[in-house]
């Protein structure tokens, strides 16, 4: 399974590391979460990217939606599906696609046929999105939010998406029959974990604590490292000395 993370933003013509925004890509096929998608995705990946599968509903997962369906508007064959669980699905519809903030894409054609479709996803059960097989778990976070357990035919891996503290998405991959990768968010820095408190998200040392749950000794692939804090959260985990644990690269290709 080939697994990148679209870069936010660019020093130059490199991806910077920076990351504001989230949306991994699997196998130039599938979407998870689209935050960057209409920005960053290569001309192929736009080509054939029609199933996106969101995290949750938060600016930051999906900035890049409503603007991917408006680039390919024209040009679909076949509708944008987007996998979402039952709450995202009302948030997306009556916040973002609301004809206010942007058109209802959900209600429109092209002449081809509809231009964007809805399939939801109920927790803890198997569902497939192209030649991938998910199970959804429940994290957490401020708002309904998933991670996922994504299997192809050779390997698994996890996304925690954002969370704070939680037992579900490390009971799902010490149950799993192998994982090859798990992607853990860490958010802010240590110093303010109150932020992270509210805001439902970890630190380096929360992460610490969430990675005594897991009995995998697959590596984690750290990600959603807000950018302001960016240094300080690399230095604080890298002072930890957790030998499963590296900071995912933005932008590069990972094969699992
Ligand atoms: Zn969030």
């Amino acid at each position: 399974m080939r697994v990148q993370l679209l870069p936010s933003t660019f020093d130059g013509f490199e991806a910077s590391q920076r990351q504001h925004l989230t949306c991994f890509v699997i196998d130039d096929l599938v979407a998870i979460d689209a935050g960057s998608l209409a920005m960053s995705a290569s001309p192929e990946q736009q080509r054939s990217i029609r199933d996106i599968v969101l995290t949750h509903a938060h600016l930051d997962h999906v900035a890049g939606l409503p603007l991917f369906i408006d680039d390919l508007f024209s040009s679909l064959t076949e509708p944008v599906t987007i996998h979402a669980g039952q709450a995202v699905i009302e948030t997306l519809e009556r916040d973002i696609f609301n004809w206010s903030v942007y058109p209802r894409f959900s209600e429109l054609s092209n002449g081809n046929g509809p231009v964007l479709r809805y399939e939801s996803f109920g927790q803890a059960e198997e569902f497939t999105v192209k030649h991938l097989t998910l199970r959804a778990v429940e994290v957490n976070h401020r708002v309904p939010a998933n991670g996922f357990l994504i299997s192809d035919t050779n390997s698994t891996i996890a996304f925690s998406g954002d969370t704070s503290g939680t037992d579900g998405f490390w009971k799902l991959i010490n149950s799993a029959e192998k994982v090859s990768a798990i992607l853990l968010e860490c958010a802010f820095p240590d110093e303010l974990e109150d932020l992270a408190d509210v805001s439902h998200h970890l630190t380096p040392k929360r992460m610490g604590l969430e990675l005594e749950k897991c009995e995998r000794d697959c590596p984690v692939f750290v990600v959603n490292i807000k950018p302001m804090y960016r240094s300080k959260v690399l230095a604080q985990i890298e002072e930890m000395k957790l030998e499963q644990v590296e900071i995912l690269e933005v932008g590069k290709v990972y094969e699992w």
